[in-house]
């Protein structure tokens, strides 16, 4: 990625490499649109400002303190989307911001969600990470878990799930994500075709920068991409 390309250059490089990629699908049908997430994370306002400019309409933050702080002087229409961990404390606030929460990692999450959303007066969308990879350092839940969590959140009346999330391992060649994600469009089917009762179906959020290509060809119809349009983040830049 070449430093001097502006934010709507990379952002249409990255639309392109997604347009390449939905035609390079082999084995899954190809009438879903992808939605590209721009995630502003330790990114200023005038840089989101400029994404938007560029036809961004998908916002991804992964703490939920910068984002109604960003919300605040950002005075445009957003679909803003939670992709980071939520803690329980942080739950209220949230469900006040967030339109797509994709980080719901637990059956306790969920039913501290539905609690804030039935007092806040809204059936809040989510979506359940799941830890295919098993990696010891990353949230989720764990494949053999998932069904009773489907259950038991099918019982919630202000939670509606409408898909998985999942974050690949780093892997040193991007090439061994493409099992995971195959395995995820997988279990996302499957779930579709039975759906719990309350369910809405219909995001599969993978991808990110390096992987983000993979991840459509394999069927992922969010991606959520930081780096590759912002550039690297500068973690002291908003003085967070
Ligand atoms: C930061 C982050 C991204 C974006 O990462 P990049 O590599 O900068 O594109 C995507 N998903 C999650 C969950 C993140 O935390």
């Amino acid at each position: 990625m070449s430093e001097d390309m502006t934010i709507p250059m990379r952002i249409q490089e990255v639309r392109a490499a997604i347009a390449d990629a939905r035609e390079r699908r082999t084995h899954i049908p190809n009438d879903v649109p992808v939605e590209l997430i721009a995630v502003t994370k330790n990114h200023p306002v005038a840089a989101m400002q400029e994404a938007i400019d560029a036809g961004i309409t998908n916002i991804g933050e992964n703490r939920v303190q910068e984002a109604l702080d960003k919300a605040e002087t950002l005075a445009r229409e957003v679909k803003w989307h939670l992709i980071g961990h939520l803690q329980t404390n942080k739950v209220k606030h949230a469900v006040r911001q967030f339109d797509l929460i994709h980080s719901v990692d637990s059956l306790r999450l969920a039913r501290e969600i539905d609690k804030a959303a039935e007092k806040f007066g809204k059936v809040q969308n989510i979506l359940v990470q799941v830890n295919l990879a098993r990696e010891e350092s990353k949230f989720g839940i764990d494949r053999e878990e998932l069904d009773e969590m489907l259950a038991r959140i099918d019982e919630l009346h202000c939670v509606r799930l409408q898909g998985f999330m999942c974050i690949a391992p780093n892997y040193e060649d991007v090439e061994e994500c493409r099992p995971l994600f195959r395995a995820m469009y997988e279990l996302y089917q499957q779930v579709k075709e039975c759906a719990p009762r309350t369910a809405d179906i219909r995001y599969l959020s993978m991808g990110m920068s390096n992987d983000y290509a993979i991840a459509v060809e394999e069927g992922a119809n969010l991606v959520r991409v930081g780096t590759a349009i912002f550039g690297a983040r500068q973690y002291n830049a908003l003085g967070v």
